[in-house]
């Protein structure tokens, strides 16, 4: 009944006159819709993971947003809209998957489409996956069955067989329980979840493990390209108003570095792991010297925003071509 309920509202608000209505009124003072990704996987691979769009989802919403944007990369979209232009969007990339290597960047070479790629480095230098994609990499299994954290004060969850959109919901449940431990048990308790699924280490080199960073010269050769931006995304990933600031400064800055050298680029452009800010981390990134900040925030950014806090709306996996439309007008 609730998803009925849901469906029906989902096209009374995709209907041509209500979209239209909401569209102008999303788009009349000419905001940036920044639109936060993460990685593309093929379309024929079962895989339970928001994250993790099908490549041939993406190219469909590239149609629907050539249709009424212009794609644009982030310096562009930074700048003040010029009079007479069409919307501008922005597609921005999290954490540096594998999949970006392997799928975007050959769209990108081939339709000369900008996006920037924020990269987190300690995955990319380790090549061992955070902790969140051996998660989900060793819940892919097939008997991953019963989770049991209580002993540490958290759920019991059961990740059923049956594939698709409920099953995510309990992996993203055990992913969010995580969230809120602190950064040292949690490396620990993710490790349990991925020994309970029996899914071995985890480590990136078990036999289905789709989620993994690129190596660094995958990296190299993604930045590389004239299309691509690459952004910093700290070092530890970790969520940075959870940590001291000190702590969080350098993360941010090792990451610089990293990608510094190790793309011979200069880094300008800054993600919040999670999108997790606070003020003094806002006021932090300007005196690091970069551009700008990004965060989540489910809306296009109206002009003036905060460049040190400006708002991203994720797309994941399960935001079909109705729910994409509505989710670029902030609903
Ligand atoms: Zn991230």
């Amino acid at each position: 009944m609730k998803s009925a309920a849901k469906r029906a509202a989902l096209g009374l608000l995709s209907s041509a006159p209500v979209h239209g209505m909401l569209r102008w009124r999303a788009l009349r003072n000419k905001p940036l819709t920044v639109l936060c990704y993460h990685t593309l996987r093929p379309d024929n691979e079962n895989l339970d993971a928001w994250l993790a769009l099908r490549l041939g989802d993406f190219r469909r919403q590239l149609d629907i947003l050539r249709r009424d944007y212009d794609i644009v990369s982030l310096d562009e979209g930074l700048e003040p809209a010029r009079p007479g232009t069409r919307p501008r969007a922005v597609l921005t990339f999290d954490d540096g998957e594998w999949g970006l290597y392997e799928y975007l960047r050959p769209l990108v070479e081939a339709e000369g489409v900008p996006v920037t790629v924020y990269v987190a480095t300690g995955q990319i230098e380790s090549g061992v996956p955070y902790w969140f994609d051996r998660v989900m990499n060793a819940l892919q299994r097939e008997g991953a069955g019963q989770i049991d954290l209580t002993a540490a004060g958290l759920g019991r969850w059961t990740v059923g067989p049956a594939r698709g959109k409920a099953r995510w919901q309990v992996i993203g449940d055990i992913l969010e329980a995580l969230k809120a431990v602190a950064p040292p048990d949690r490396e620990a308790l993710a490790q349990d979840v991925v020994a309970q699924a029996g899914a071995g280490a985890g480590t990136g080199t078990d036999a289905f493990s789709p989620l993994r960073p690129m190596s660094v010269e995958q990296l190299r050769d993604l930045a590389a390209s004239p299309h691509v931006t690459i952004g910093a995304h700290s070092h530890c990933h970790s969520l940075l108003d959870q940590i001291p600031l000190n702590e969080a400064r350098d993360s941010i800055a090792r990451s610089r570095e990293l990608l510094r050298a190790w793309t011979g680029q200069p880094v300008r452009h800054f993600a919040y792991p999670n999108g997790n800010f606070s003020p003094a981390l806002v006021s932090e990134m300007a005196a690091l010297g970069f551009a700008s900040a990004s965060i989540l925030g489910d809306r296009p950014a109206p002009p003036g925003s905060d460049p040190f806090a400006l708002p991203r709306i994720g797309i994941g996996r399960y935001d079909g071509p109705e729910r994409f439309r509505l989710r670029l007008v902030g609903i």
